[in-house]
């Protein structure tokens, strides 16, 4: 069944109008990757958090008018909300209520294909669960319910934090494991002695539309922004050399990425640390162009990888005027010491031309 989703945006004092109203386009995005229809979308200004219902009353009313008259499914925050904030919401709409970090873990879940993916995304579940059970247990001391409902409660909890550690040192057991699995499948790839290209970039650049095109493999590239979780490889060859290089796909960068997820996000950027080369790939029809990139590039040190050898796709230039295009290009160059290609992955144009910078760079 297809979900009708209210959005609500988030403005709080400190964040600023724009980087709210680009976050919660960026969660409309989200929504629709985990197969929802984005009915109507709002951003409420924000003074004060309401403990109980996150919101004031009286934007609980409006949105529950927007609710009742699109006949609204589920209604998605794009903000944090505790546990008790959740329940009570779900409460209040008469139907189930998530936030941003529940969206990413959803949609996580749902694409996970390999074995270390979904044992990634377990352990983020956990990691998630793990905090929200020390929130349900200040929400029980708070209470100030007598010295028999406190105890058991405490009990419980500590029953309950175990299983999830016992679960997460099992997970971690696991992905040891998933790791090794592929370090064989590398070690097999290296023999063959093939040089390798890892394509990076913010979700919905165009990575898997461009891995699809350049090597006629890969999945096709839908408006899901994590049909890739999990490595995948394929080959390209170059007629007139008979050279092949491996290129894979990685899993995409999300603009406002709970803190907490970012160590397994980057655990799965880690298969860049054996490229040869890195293709970032760049939307220029997304906003704040220049500043992803630059994101993009400071993980890729974070992860010990920002000194490989680097093209910069500017990929859907179909969308371009060639006046902006060449702008960017530029900036982009300039930006980046590096150079930059203008492609587009829909459609192929300079695919041939991009090809023939890879294996230049490689060979
Ligand atoms: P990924 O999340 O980076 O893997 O992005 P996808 O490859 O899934 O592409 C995201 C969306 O952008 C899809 O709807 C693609 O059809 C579209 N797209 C990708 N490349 C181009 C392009 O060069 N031009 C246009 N117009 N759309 C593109
Ligand atoms: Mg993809």
């Amino acid at each position: 069944m297809i979900q009708k989703a209210v959005l609500i945006g988030i403005n709080l004092n400190i964040s600023g109008r724009e980087r709210s109203m680009d976050s919660l386009e960026e969660l409309a995005m989200l929504s629709e990757t985990a197969g929802a229809v984005n009915a109507v979308s709002v951003l409420k200004n924000i003074k004060r958090i309401d403990p109980a219902y996150y919101l004031s009353m009286g934007m609980l009313e409006d949105i529950k008018g927007l609710v009742l008259s699109v006949n609204a499914d589920i209604v998605i925050i794009d903000a944090s909300l505790s546990p008790a904030q959740e329940n009570n919401l779900s409460e209040y709409f008469d139907l189930n209520v998530v936030d941003r970090t529940r969206l990413i873990l959803d949609i996580f879940a749902a694409h996970a294909k390999t074995a270390e993916g979904k044992c990634q995304v377990e352990l983020a579940m956990m990691n998630y669960i793990l905090p929200r059970l020390k929130g349900a247990y200040m929400m029980l001391s708070s209470t100030g319910a007598g010295i028999g409902t406190r105890g058991p409660g405490e009990t419980k909890l500590e029953t309950d934090r175990r299983k999830v550690r016992q679960k997460i040192t099992h997970i971690k057991n696991k992905l040891k494991l998933a790791e090794k699995t592929r370090l064989l499948h590398r070690a097999k790839r290296d023999r063959q002695g093939l040089p390798t290209a890892a394509i990076v970039g913010y979700t919905n650049s165009g990575k898997t539309t461009l891995m699809r095109n350049l090597t006629g493999k890969g999945e096709k590239g839908e408006d899901k922004l994590f049909a890739t979780l999990g490595t995948k490889a394929a080959s390209i060859y170059d007629n007139n050399r008979g050279k092949k290089v491996i290129v894979s796909d990685t899993v995409g960068f999300i603009q406002n990425l709970p803190l907490f997820l970012i160590e397994s996000f980057k655990a799965t950027l880690e298969e860049t640390a054996y490229s040869d080369m890195l293709l970032h790939v760049i939307d220029p029809t997304q906003k704040d162009v220049l500043y992803k990139s630059e994101e993009v590039i400071k993980t890729l040190d974070e992860i010990g990888v920002g000194d490989k050898e680097m093209i910069v796709v500017l990929n859907k230039i179909d969308l371009l005027s060639a006046e902006r295009a060449d702008f960017l290009k530029t900036k982009l160059e300039r930006l980046m010491g590096k150079p930059v290609v203008l492609v587009s992955a829909k459609t192929g144009e300079n695919k041939n031309l991009l090809k023939e910078k890879i294996f230049e760079l490689l060979l």
